[in-house]
């Protein structure tokens, strides 16, 4: 599994961190998969809901609802998500309640670690263990 992530897309990713910092900002990928590529198409920010958006995210389940509507008809669909670590030692490694919180098998993690000017980036996508438990696994990002 890779994704091919558009600089265009990334930057716009990079600008909505940016904005939110030092709260994390998160966001839903839309596009489309083909076999074990998926190809990531928009990205759009979304709100975070989260009681503490200085250490947890969470998107409005109603916001996603509304974006999977107006998508479906451009043939895109959600592909994943994305969030952002500020200031975080994990940078851009998955938490404990990001693991805990995995919903969804087929949707892929986008997770930015920001610490004042330096950002890093890392996708990863769900994998399940026969005792039902997740965990994310890195995957490429071209
Ligand atoms: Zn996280």
């Amino acid at each position: 599994m890779i994704i091919f992530l558009p600089e265009n897309i990334k930057d716009n990713i990079y600008k909505s961190v940016k904005t939110e910092y030092p709260k994390e900002c998160c966001g839903i990928l839309l596009g489309k998969v083909r076999k074990q590529v998926l190809i990531c198409e928009k990205a759009i920010n979304t709100k975070n809901i989260a009681p503490n958006p200085y250490q947890f995210f969470e998107i409005d389940n109603q916001e996603i609802i509304n974006i999977q509507k107006i998508y479906r008809k451009n043939n895109l669909s959600i592909i994943g998500h994305y969030h952002s670590h500020p200031n975080s030692i994990l940078s851009s490694k998955p938490s404990k309640t990001d693991i805990n919180s995995i919903f969804d098998k087929n949707l892929c993690w986008l997770i930015i670690g920001i610490n004042g000017k330096s950002i890093e980036l890392s996708a990863y996508f769900p994998v399940k263990y026969n005792n039902n438990s997740y965990n994310l696994k890195k995957i490429n990002i071209k």
